[in-house]
């Protein structure tokens, strides 16, 4: 009741799309003759959670922010939702994100932008004043997944779900002072999950704390015959240990990763955090992740072209809307999806059938599968010369105020503001943000930390020591 009545208080930052008061009380209600009775209880019984609005949620709307699924009812629910449920979880209700998952601002919904709850902090206001900004400047929640962000950090859940394709549960998780667990592809069934791409979507973890996260994903892991790409996984990613020594790991620094757009203050917690790393008895190296310049290319080639594909479905035929306009099949198609998706989603559509085109496809698709291979084949290198996990920043600088981070070129710059998240996807690996330390303005900072393929709980443990 308390989690409901916060989320009524912080409407303002349009975490949710759905408020599923109904749906929790009940559930809560049953956790409580659960407790009572002395029955066995589930490992999430009785907290609250919230869930990205592209996970599928039976009999809850699910719209991806996007007017092309508005009062889509889904009637099963996805595998995640499901496994949270039967751990005795309440469903606070849907969160706010880009269209589709395209962003990562959480400014690009059908139903409007995230509100950062720390644009409200004492300590940010206070600097405001004091620099005599003016108080309506409010700040992104970072994205896609920004609601679940947002509805964490704002206490109205203790732990939601994001997805992530190329950073958009870690990025939010920086700028929101949040854990944000990205885990291996493979290890959480993406069934139910509505695609963006495929190869490299996962769904992702907020939480306050490491050990939550844990607990999280020891609910989520595992195989699942409704998702052929999950492996049948012997770990336990809950159990990590309560001390971490971590005296015998190497932490890999990659060199690369040090550009010039790094803010200074992101890159001297860096550094701080590796000499922590040092004074633990860690060994820590640079290393060199050589293709690191082709990635944001690679991720765009690669991800418009299965937005391109995945989006096809959207025909006006089956799901969600339909345009009025009904002359022909091929009109009513055409109008259906200039209605349906934001100028973000067609641009990707009209550049995916563009690199797929028969005479691009070699040139194009073809080249990046083997750019992306390049890719993959750097973080092996490293993790086969004996680095356990890289150390680098999340973002490239804190959350920006809302009015700055829509002037530019919305599309250009948020590619570049995943230059650190988005090869982990490529490459199928686990990473986690770690919230460090506040920036002279008040705000937080997240540290990321990639792990090996399937190294999910070794990488949570020095995730908890880094905390
Ligand atoms: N910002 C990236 C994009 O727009 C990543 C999105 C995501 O991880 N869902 O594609």
């Amino acid at each position: 009741k308390k989690c409901l009545s916060l989320i009524k208080k912080t409407r303002y930052l349009n975490a949710y799309i759905t408020v599923s008061e109904e749906v929790a009380l009940k559930q809560a209600e049953e956790s409580e003759k659960r407790y009572k009775e002395g029955r066995s209880l589930g490992d999430l019984d009785g907290i609250p959670v919230a869930v990205k609005d592209n996970f599928s949620t039976s009999g809850i709307e699910t719209s991806c922010a996007s007017n092309m699924l508005k009062g889509y009812i889904p009637p099963y629910n996805a595998t995640v939702v499901q496994k949270l449920l039967d751990q005795g979880a309440l469903l606070m209700g849907k969160t706010n994100l880009d269209e589709f998952a395209m962003g990562s601002g959480s400014t690009d919904g059908v139903f409007g932008p995230v509100r950062n709850p720390w644009s409200y902090s004492r300590q940010y206001r206070e600097r405001r004043q004091r620099d005599a900004q003016e108080d309506s400047h409010w700040l992104i929640a970072g994205g896609s997944s920004g609601g679940s962000a947002a509805a964490v950090a704002a206490f109205t859940c203790f732990a939601a779900l994001g997805s992530d394709t190329g950073g958009s549960t870690r990025n939010p998780a920086a700028h929101c002072g949040l854990v944000g667990f990205k885990p291996s592809y493979g290890l959480v069934s993406r069934h139910g999950l509505i695609p963006l791409v495929n190869s490299m979507d996962v769904p992702g973890i907020f939480s306050r704390c490491v050990d939550d996260t844990a607990t999280v994903l020891g609910v989520l892991a595992g195989h699942d015959p409704k998702d052929s790409t999950t492996v049948q996984d012997p770990i336990k990613p809950s159990m990590i240990p309560s001390v971490m020594d971590v005296s015998r790991l190497c932490i890999g620094i990659p060199k690369e990763y040090l550009v010039p757009e790094l803010s200074n203050e992101i890159r001297s917690l860096w550094s701080q955090a590796a000499d922590l790393f040092e004074s633990g008895g860690a060994k820590v190296i640079e290393v060199s992740l050589p293709h690191t310049c082709y990635s944001i290319v690679c991720y765009h080639v690669l991800c418009t072209s299965e937005v391109a594909s995945n989006m096809a479905r959207f025909d006006g035929l089956q799901y969600g809307h339909r345009s009025g306009i009904d002359v022909s099949t091929e009109a009513m198609y055409a109008a259906t999806r200039q209605e349906g998706f934001n100028d973000v989603v067609r641009g990707r559509i009209l550049s995916g059938n563009f690199f797929l085109l028969k005479e691009n496809y070699e040139n194009y698709f073809i080249k990046a599968q083997k750019v992306r291979r390049l890719i993959v084949r750097d973080f092996l290198n490293v993790f086969d010369s004996g680095v356990d996990v890289l150390l680098t920043p999340t973002t490239l600088r804190e959350a920006m105020p809302y009015l700055e981070f829509i002037k530019e070129d919305n599309r250009t710059r948020s590619a570049q503001d995943d230059i650190f998240t988005q090869a982990v996807n490529m490459a199928g690996l686990p990473a986690v943000s770690v919230p460090v330390a506040l920036s002279n303005q008040g705000l937080p900072i997240g540290l990321q930390l990639i792990g090996r393929a399937f190294c999910d709980q070794q990488l949570l443990a020095v995730a908890k020591w880094l905390e």
